[in-house]
């Protein structure tokens, strides 16, 4: 599914010049759960984000089912991240003015779905999520592990084959983060990707695989679990 050859990124602000990202390289399979870990900087969001068709690279190709997608302009981004990919993010991201209902059913208004059709899919979800019973609530009124069962929900029902994770539990107490993970490894055993960043050993053993950045490079993977390609 991915495949990073020689990725570089690099961001200037006035005067200084920072090389987050320094000659990645990163194959993922399709239905492989991969955790990303590594010191506070060393360039796990970026990335993720470049990853997630949010940034461009500045540097080296990345090559999306095929297709090579790193030199790509914003609407085309968006055009492969519609109904592709779904994010989840350590602060969880809802929009507070819309409810829980609301904010699952948006990614499928941008995918110009018909009502009744976006009403079925986001009931589906939300029960899926443990969450149907506050579909009336705004994400403030909700708790925090709520909050990013809704934010899961949002990232699926389009049926996202990819699953870009930033610190999903990282504002999340021990019940709920296990929840959280339990969540994601469903989602993946039923064949969705999974790049998730994670600071926290206990989740990183739910990946089959993990990979340590420093310093804007890989140094370290390991495998936690055999992943077979064909088993998917
Ligand atoms: P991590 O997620 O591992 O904590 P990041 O990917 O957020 O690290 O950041 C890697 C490096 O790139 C850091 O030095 C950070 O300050 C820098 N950086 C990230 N995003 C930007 C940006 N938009 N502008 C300038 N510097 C950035
Ligand atoms: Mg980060």
């Amino acid at each position: 599914m991915i495949q990073i050859q020689n990725l570089k990124k690099s961001f200037r602000t006035e005067e200084v010049e920072t090389l987050a990202l320094n000659s990645v390289n990163l194959k993922v399979e399709t239905g492989e759960f991969v955790a990303i870990m590594g010191p506070s900087g060393c360039g796990k969001s970026t990335l993720l984000n470049i990853i997630g068709m949010l940034d461009n690279p500045t540097d080296g190709a990345y090559f999306f089912n095929g297709e090579e997608v790193g030199g790509l302009k914003e609407n085309q981004r968006t055009k492969i991240r519609k109904g592709n990919l779904g994010f989840v993010f350590q602060s969880f991201n809802l929009i507070d003015e819309l409810t829980v209902y609301e904010n699952v059913e948006l990614p499928l208004i941008y995918l110009n779905m018909k009502k009744s059709e976006r009403q079925q899919k986001v009931k589906e979800v939300l029960e899926r999520m443990k969450i149907a019973h506050r579909e009336k609530h705004f994400p403030q009124q909700l708790s925090g592990g709520q909050q990013q069962r809704v934010a899961i929900a949002r990232a699926v029902v389009t049926n996202a084959k990819l699953i870009l994770a930033d610190e999903p539990t990282g504002n999340l107490d021990s019940k709920n983060g296990i929840e959280v993970m339990n969540l994601l490894t469903e989602l993946n055993q039923e064949g969705t990707t999974i790049i998730m960043v994670t600071h926290s050993d206990r989740d990183s053993h739910y990946a089959h695989r993990v990979i340590n950045l420093f310093d804007g490079q890989i140094v370290t993977e390991s495998q936690n679990k055999p992943f077979e390609v064909n088993a998917q």
